[in-house]
């Protein structure tokens, strides 16, 4: 970020105690931090915690985790029951940070979770987000998740930690 997004005057670095050097607008007289934006994703997990949600979409084959973006003024607790109820028709009973990574090609921060949610019953799933879901074991959905992706190394995380 070069200009000010507010009136588009040129920022200049100016020190902010404990930060370090930051943009800052002289015509506003504000820090103008960097922007991105912010996403939740899921470790979907049956009641009996024994399987794992991964799904596939936008016409592809890769098998992914729910996510999706939060809204300004949303919590990303918040985010998580949302989108899951969303995309899945599930309920979620309880949640747990895992990990975060920020993803460049998108400008996002990802917020990756677990959660518990109270069914297996994919009847209410998202026709128009969701192309295929299906419940793995815990080892099939290592194996299945799509390689070398967020979602991959958010996964192997959340299951070296549970270990
Ligand atoms: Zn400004």
């Amino acid at each position: 970020m070069k200009y000010c997004y507010e009136c588009g005057t040129l920022l200049e670095l100016k020190e902010l105690e404990g930060e370090g050097l930051i943009p800052y607008c002289k015509g506003c007289e504000q820090y103008r931090f960097p922007i991105f934006s912010t996403a939740v994703s899921m470790i979907v997990e049956n009641p009996s915690q024994n399987k794992i949600l991964l799904i596939q979409q936008y016409g592809t084959e890769n098998n992914v985790l729910v996510a999706g973006y939060v809204n300004k003024g949303e919590s990303a607790e918040n985010a998580v029951i949302r989108e899951v109820r969303e995309e899945t028709g599930l309920t979620v009973q309880s949640l747990r940070f895992n990990k975060s990574e920020y993803f460049p090609k998108t400008n996002t921060l990802m917020l990756n979770f677990s959660c518990v949610v109270d069914s297996e019953n994919l009847d209410g799933l998202s026709e128009k987000e969701i192309d295929k879901a299906q419940w793995f074991s815990v080892d099939e959905a290592a194996e299945n998740i799509m390689p070398n992706s967020l979602a991959k190394r958010f996964l192997l995380n959340f299951l070296n930690t549970e270990a």
